[in-house]
């Protein structure tokens, strides 16, 4: 079975920086699916769906990052799959941050690069040179998870971070645990506040409420948004072909892609809907 579910951040959205949010989504959501349908891996499919949520410029990742008090930009990203994370924080060096956090994974032995390094690693790798197209979008994070046709899972994360951060602020987005985190049975991503969500983790919560006591997962979803007792939207996916969306700030816009149809919809505060 084929699925995946994206989001485009969790926050005080205004209606007519919605509408665009979601036909960016809708766009992101054909080119995981059709990489998924392709023959490509769950990997593969969050890759693209949010490298071009990262390209766009409409959401808060990549080319249309928020700046920071002194007027720069700086990038986080992370994906996980088959018990394995990547990540980078503090990247100035291209817009393709979720890229680059894949390359760590792949390609290093490490789990998180920041700065200089990932920088460096970047450039040496032909990433494209970060331009910010906007840098005053009031929209955030974008996230993607995916269950391909072999049954794996993966979860796909990439911000500017939030508005007024001080410069070398890094959020929870490549802080596997909190920004994304993927298991045995569920793959999630997180949008919110992430000083409070790196200390709560919700992803890793997720998995747990779910595989270890086993909750329904919006149940799960619900209770892991709560414990972060700040905004928080949180997306996931089993490899059952369950899928769910929470949130405890404002709205959430998501995508669901299946077989026969790609779904819209705008998750409301409070809501925890099986998908
Ligand atoms: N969680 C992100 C951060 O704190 C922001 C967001 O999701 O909008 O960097």
């Amino acid at each position: 079975m084929k699925l995946m579910v994206l989001h485009g951040g969790a926050g005080r959205w205004e209606s007519k920086e919605l509408d665009k949010a979601l036909s960016v989504l809708r766009r992101a959501a054909e080119i995981g699916f059709k990489t998924l349908s392709n023959g490509g891996s769950a990997l593969d499919a969050v890759v693209e769906a949010v490298s071009f949520m990262e390209y766009s410029g409409v959401l808060n990742a990549g080319r249309g990052s928020c700046r920071d008090l002194a007027g720069g930009v700086s990038l986080d990203a992370g994906v996980m799959w088959m018990g394995r994370a990547g990540a980078v924080a503090h990247v100035k060096a291209t817009w393709n941050a979720v890229k680059l956090a894949r390359i760590v994974m792949e390609g290093t032995p490490h789990v998180l690069l920041a700065g200089d390094g990932a920088d460096e690693l970047a450039r040496k790798k032909g990433l494209p040179p970060l331009e910010v197209v906007t840098g005053e979008v009031n929209s955030d994070t974008v996230g993607a998870v995916a269950l391909d046709e072999n049954g794996r899972l993966a979860s796909a994360v990439s911000t500017g971070g939030i508005r007024g951060k001080m410069p070398g602020r890094v959020g929870d987005s490549p802080i596997p645990g909190a920004g994304f985190w993927t298991s045995r049975l569920v793959a999630s991503c997180s949008t919110g506040y992430g000083e409070a969500i790196i200390m709560a983790q919700p992803c890793r919560l997720t998995s747990i409420l779910y595989e270890e006591k086993g909750l329904p997962l919006s149940k799960a979803l619900i209770n892991a948004c709560e414990a972060v007792k700040a905004p928080c939207g949180l997306i996931a996916l089993t490899i059952n072909g369950e899928a769910a969306a929470s949130t405890i700030a404002d709205f959430m816009p998501i995508a669901i892609a299946r077989e026969r149809d790609i779904k819209m919809l705008v998750v409301k505060r409070g809501e925890a809907l099986e998908l």
